[in-house]
């Protein structure tokens, strides 16, 4: 049966998925959501004796119904390839009673990669499916993640090109690194004076510059996202969720159909809702657990129904946290608000306007799936050394903010339920953070040597990903005002 999609503050006008992947965001502003949230027609049995790719398609194959068997198939192909260091794609690794869902096996060591591998193809194949001739321009805010994962992503993939603005001074030094050094003629990096979330809505002010996007017509050209707000990056981080509880099912950890806990780290929301959705097509979850850091909006939101970004944006240890509006929280707010596209854009705009909202006794009721809680700078260190001493497991700083609530949880409710743990970043990716906590005397060594130090200690082989930038050189060094966003995009597009 076709999934339609249509926005979370539009008038009802519904479109096929090909379409919402190449919009990003709808043109009044909303996001696409599924008209239904489709149900898994395998059993979790037959999933368990799957493949990554062939659990893919199954999920996949649910939401993108215009696509054909052959298109997502060879999407799925060309995405989770070797670009991943591992065959499984996203290993569960079992550390004190819990079950870490590595998600960092791709290109550029963050759980991004499951979603952007696979995010350009399902374009440039929605792009044909729509006869569109336009070059396709992908505009992209980054809290350090998303960008090099983007990046890796579209980097020479004919008919696009993509720009990526993130913090200048809100990312990881190897994060930084990792960006400014893509080559590729179509990419292009830049640094703004300000956080993500200013990022962020300097690019949704782009995207929905009307003058612009007439010029852009004109040119041949077209935005699109590879933020989480495509539906087109939601889909694919679905996958992941329903694989491993398959995989706990093939190794006996779970009898079928017992309901387990998710615990996600959580920023814009993205990955946590595509565990709800995996929960809503079947997948036997219990509570979904969201944690945050110091910027813990979500956690006032989830105890008091009200969401109010009006406080101090924090710089932490795990930056691509570090975001006061959670985007995708709206998909949420739309489906508890009985899918009312007008009560939503009330909030929104209430959003917006005072930097807050508050929902209804009846949306609030229908939170009980989730769970928020968050964790200290102290506390996020605490955690990754004490499970380093323990079992000699070495996390990343988000990761350690999802252990650490994950904790917490268990002692407040006494809630034993198996849990898998969204392991998002590699430690190697946030090696200082990571060092620094499982001991001090780190703190004088240079970013290189720490790298080296922790795969001695870890035990791990150094990822590629690290290898690659250890000597490469710096390409993209420009920086700009947040006023200052839409003149360097057309200056890049040389309109
Ligand atoms: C992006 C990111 C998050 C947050 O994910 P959301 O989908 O934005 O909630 C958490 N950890 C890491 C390492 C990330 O890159």
């Amino acid at each position: 049966m076709e999934v339609l999609y249509s926005s979370t503050r539009g008038n009802g006008a519904r479109v096929k998925a090909s379409e919402a992947i190449l919009k990003g965001l709808a043109d009044d502003g909303g996001l696409f959501v599924p008209d239904r949230i489709p149900v898994l027609d395998r059993s979790l049995k037959e999933l368990s004796e799957m493949s990554y790719q062939e659990v893919a398609y199954e999920v996949m194959k649910l939401f993108l119904t215009d696509f054909t068997e052959e298109e997502l198939k060879n999407c799925i192909k060309r995405a989770y390839d070797e670009k991943f260091d591992t065959e499984v794609i996203a290993p569960l690794v079992e550390a004190k009673g819990a079950y870490y869902l590595e998600l960092f096996h791709g290109a550029t060591i963050a759980f991004k990669d499951m979603a952007l591998s696979i995010l350009p193809h399902l374009m440039i194949t929605s792009a044909r499916k729509n006869q569109i001739q336009n070059e396709i321009v992908i505009l992209t805010a980054t809290s350090g993640d998303t960008g090099k994962a983007a990046l890796a992503g579209f980097a020479g993939v004919e008919g696009t090109r993509i720009i990526v603005f993130y913090p200048k001074n809100g990312v990881s030094p190897i994060q930084e690194k990792q960006m400014v050094t893509q080559k590729g003629d179509n990419t292009f990096v830049v640094g703004i004076h300000g956080n993500f979330d200013d990022a962020q809505t300097g690019v949704k002010n782009i995207f929905s510059d009307k003058e612009l996007a007439k010029e852009m017509e004109e040119k041949g050209f077209q935005f699109s996202s590879a933020n989480s707000i495509n539906i087109g990056r939601l889909v694919p981080q679905i996958v992941y969720y329903v694989y491993a509880y398959a995989k706990l099912l093939k190794e006996e950890k779970v009898a079928d159909g017992e309901v387990i806990n998710v615990v996600v780290p959580t920023g814009n929301f993205g990955n946590i809702l595509a565990a709800f959705y995996a929960k809503n097509m079947g997948v036997p979850v219990g509570k979904l657990i969201c944690a945050s850091n110091d910027n813990k909006v979500l956690y006032d939101f989830f105890a008091t129904g009200t969401y109010d970004r009006n406080r101090e944006f924090m710089l932490t240890t795990s930056p691509s946290m570090d975001i006061l509006i959670s985007s995708n929280l709206e998909r949420l707010i739309y489906r508890i608000a009985g899918n009312d596209a007008q009560k939503n854009a009330q909030l929104m705009s209430s959003l917006s306007g005072q930097g807050k909202y508050e929902i209804t006794a009846e949306m609030k009721e229908q939170l009980n799936d989730f769970y928020g809680n968050y964790a200290s700078e102290a506390e996020t260190a605490q955690t990754i050394q004490k499970l380093y001493e323990d079992c000699g497991y070495v996390i990343d700083t988000h990761t350690a903010v999802a252990a650490c609530v994950y904790d917490k949880y268990v002692k407040e409710t006494g809630d034993h339920a198996k849990t898998v743990i969204a392991s998002t970043a590699s430690p190697f990716k946030f090696t200082r953070s990571v060092m620094d906590a499982i001991d001090h005397k780190y703190d004088a060594m240079g970013d290189f040597e720490l790298v080296d130090e922790l795969s001695k200690i870890a035990n791990v082989t150094v990822p590629n990903a690290i290898e690659e930038i250890r000597s490469a050189d710096i390409v993209h060094d420009n920086v700009c005002e947040v006023g200052e966003m839409k003149q360097i995009v057309k200056d890049f597009l040389k309109i």
